[in-house]
């Protein structure tokens, strides 16, 4: 595993300054049907839950932000890998955070995508979604080399039009089980409401967790308390792609066209 991880990142690091186009096609998935050979995880479907039994998968939305690197230096001294689902136009711009797009990817950790400008999707026309998903596209491209074929819908809104659109560009659709409602929360005297619900969720059998690394009190407490509670119960913190029992190398893909 950790040898496919090195020989992606050592792909995606030469693509990043190079010409995308040059790559070997036999090197990463060129199309579709490619893609979808190594991989056991539907496209075009939500998935709320780990299927790797004793994994959780911890989440953060609507960054890269000010906070983001804060968290990476948490989460690198609890060893727990996490996913960032993150937007194009959201609250920090991806341009003005390419180094911790690229700390995100270095540190082991996946990275997906949560659309350009984090708008609701359902009710969009089907050229609207795809443009939402192809302009963060390219700024990862530019960014790591390659863009993710993992993403979260904003505000998880999915209709019919959004399905047909995920399946066609080769995207799963990851939704949560345990929604920390951490926004609802961003204070001292509140974020222990966030870690309860958290606790009362994973009772309840959930698995993929919902938190945003845009909010000040989910970086500096939420999260340990968090992986704390996940160690305790003897459950592993994994991304998604390892939750789900995805190899590495079918997390990303290097072009489009
Ligand atoms: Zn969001």
């Amino acid at each position: 595993m950790a040898l496919i991880h090195f020989l992606v990142a050592s792909i995606l690091s030469v693509t990043a300054v190079t010409s995308l186009p040059l790559l070997n096609a036999t090197v990463l998935p060129q199309n579709q049907t490619a893609l979808t050979v190594g991989s056991a995880v539907p496209f075009g479907a939500v998935i709320d839950r780990c299927s790797v039994p004793g994994t959780v998968a911890l989440t953060f939305d609507d960054g890269p932000y000010m906070f983001t690197p804060a968290l990476l230096d948490i989460l690198s001294a609890n060893s727990a890998p996490c996913t960032f689902f993150v937007n194009g136009g959201g609250l920090g711009g991806i341009y003005n955070y390419q180094d911790v797009i690229q700390r995100i990817w270095r540190e082991g950790h996946q990275l997906g995508s949560h659309t350009w400008g984090h708008s609701n999707l359902a009710g969009m026309s089907y050229e609207a979604v795809v443009s939402q998903m192809t302009d963060l596209e390219q700024a990862f491209v530019q960014i790591i080399g390659g863009f993710p074929v993992y993403m979260r819908p904003p505000y998880l809104g999915v209709d019919g039009v959004v399905l047909q659109a995920m399946t066609d560009l080769g995207y799963h659709i990851i939704h949560a089980s345990i929604d920390t409602k951490d926004y609802e929360n961003d204070s001292p005297d509140l974020i222990w409401k966030s870690l309860e619900k958290f606790r009362a969720e994973l009772n309840a059998g959930g698995t993929i967790i919902l938190a945003h690394d845009v909010h000040q009190m989910t970086v500096v407490s939420l999260v340990q308390g968090m992986l704390d509670e996940i160690r305790e119960r003897g459950l592993r913190p994994v991304t998604i792609g390892d939750c789900l029992g995805d190899p590495r190398d079918e997390w990303y893909r290097a072009s489009r066209w």
